[in-house]
């Protein structure tokens, strides 16, 4: 199955399809650099043929009955989880993951996401229905938006899927969903998959770059709606194309979490913690655990307690069960990764790791960066890979406006056994989420979205559902 090279189509009105140009690219392995798939390399065609069918599909799915939409997307969980296996295995060597973590918690988290936006499909509400003038009844309609462009990012492909297809499904939307060019593979299947259970059109998959074929949805006159999960600079770009026909954007964008250690925080399993949401999925996650502050106390504990956990983990084949980081996802994600090491400022100290390591495909060494500075780039920018920094800060004030004096957002955490600091602190974090003593767990009824350049809307929870539906007002003459 991983071994032979796959051949993806995109997925349009029900049926597989090549690119309307017949142009496709491969699609590598990063644990190995080997070709694991050959997918389409759509163009605007491909978009015009999607967004069509997600057009015609729109007033069918739009018009079906809550349970209905609810039944479709918890048998699309029933099948995910039945193909457990084979979703794991294409997962672990097309986006360098290990196939343990993508078995233990990205396919469980998937299914319960769908089956969390399948139960919300059936308690849509309206605040209240009543009469606010004499001789006149008002009602609120919550309807879906129409047709949604959807666009991921390649770090937890099957996961971001649902993240997007879940609420906007159960809202009643029609959707065509563009995965990142490197990581088309488990998206292609999913909506296979889902074929069995949705009328054709409702959920289209096309392969291709953000150029030209995420720039053509984005810029569809027929798309209500665009959602990306993605960069900032993506992001940028997305709102101000969408300004011109003013369609609802949706985005979910970098992140550069800061965890901030106190002096008195429990330090029993704190730096295995922090290692653990640090290197996790290589550090390629929104929310990771890489920007680290710790008070004097335990600076030097800490440092040397991530360090142990990095030189612990053990890099390799994603499909084994020893292997406990994998690699990034491509040589320009290494490249960049390592160009944060080549351009590090002199007092910076690099406890372990730095280099690529001795291996094929596109591993980098976990990393920890101490003695770092407010302004310095490896502090201010996300890097997206293996690497935990580590300041020292002297005051809960200094730790505050470090923790927030970056140009991200999304999440955060602080550690301390003062519940009175721990609340003052998730009140002064500038964060869509504060964790307290954790970092990293989501659950599918909580909100995950961002503040500042981290981007707007929510994913996840009755409100990311919200998101995905429009509020009408119907006022009724009742004399
Ligand atoms: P990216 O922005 O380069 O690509 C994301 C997607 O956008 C890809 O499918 C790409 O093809 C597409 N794209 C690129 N340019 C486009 C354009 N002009 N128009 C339309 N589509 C375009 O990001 P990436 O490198 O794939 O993903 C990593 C980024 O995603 C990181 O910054 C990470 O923090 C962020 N991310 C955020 C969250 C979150 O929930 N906030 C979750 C995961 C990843």
């Amino acid at each position: 199955m991983a071994t032979a090279v796959r051949t993806l189509r995109n997925f349009i009105d029900g049926q597989p399809a090549d690119a309307a140009d017949g142009r496709t690219e491969p699609v590598l392995n990063p644990a190995t650099g080997q070709q694991i798939a050959d997918a389409p390399l759509s163009s605007a065609a491909d978009v015009d043929r999607a967004v069509a069918a997600a057009r015609r599909a729109f007033p069918g799915w739009r018009d079906t009955i809550p349970g209905e939409r609810s039944l479709a997307l918890l048998r699309l969980a029933d099948a995910v989880e039945a193909r457990a296996d084979e979703f794991a295995e294409l997962e672990a060597v097309n986006a360098g993951k290990p196939i343990e973590a993508v078995k233990s918690d990205e396919i469980p988290v998937f299914c319960d996401n769908i089956r969390f936006f399948a139960g919300a499909a059936r308690i849509l509400e309206g605040k209240s229905a009543g009469e606010y003038m004499e001789g006149y009844t008002s009602m609120i309609r919550r309807e879906p938006v129409g047709v949604i462009g959807q666009i991921a990012p390649w770090n937890y492909p099957l996961m971001m899927a649902g993240w997007k297809i879940g609420p906007a499904l159960a809202a009643g939307n029609t959707l065509v969903l563009k995965p990142a060019e490197t990581t088309p593979v488990t998206s292609v299947l999913l909506a296979e998959v889902a074929a069995e259970f949705l009328p054709p059109g409702v959920f289209n998959v096309i392969c291709g770059h953000g150029d030209p074929a995420g720039q053509a949805l984005v810029t569809h006159a027929d798309v209500d709606m665009v959602s990306l999960t993605g960069s900032v600079a993506t992001g940028k770009w997305i709102a101000k194309a969408a300004a011109d026909s003013l369609k609802r954007v949706h985005l979910e964008l970098g992140g550069k979490a800061p965890v901030v250690v106190f002096d008195d925080a429990d330090m029993g399993a704190v730096a295995e913690a922090i290692a653990g949401a640090g290197y996790y999925n290589a550090g390629q996650d929104c929310t990771a655990a890489t920007r680290v502050l710790v008070g004097a106390k335990h600076y030097d504990d800490v440092v040397a307690g991530i360090a142990e956990q990095a030189r612990g983990l053990v890099l390799g084949d994603t499909l084994s069960a020893d292997t406990t980081l994998g690699p990034v996802n491509s040589q320009r994600q290494r490249e960049r990764v390592a160009g944060f090491l080549e351009r590090k400022p002199s007092h910076a100290e690099v406890v372990t790791g730095g280099r690529a390591p001795d291996l094929p495909g596109f591993f980098y060494e976990p990393t920890v960066v101490a003695n770092l500075q407010q302004q310095d780039e490896m502090i201010q920018r996300e890097i997206f890979g293996p690497v935990v920094t580590i300041q020292r800060f002297s005051d809960e004030e200094e730790a505050i406006a470090w923790a927030n004096g970056t140009p991200y957002g999304l999440a955060s955490s602080v550690w301390t056994r003062d519940v009175g600091r721990a609340l003052r602190m998730s009140k002064a974090l500038d964060f869509g989420c504060v964790w307290i003593n954790d970092h990293i767990p989501l659950v599918s009824e909580m909100p995950h979205g961002g503040f500042k350049q981290s981007g707007y809307g929510k994913d996840l929870s009755q409100y990311g559902f919200d998101d995905y539906t429009r509020v009408k007002h119907v006022m009724a003459n009742i004399q």
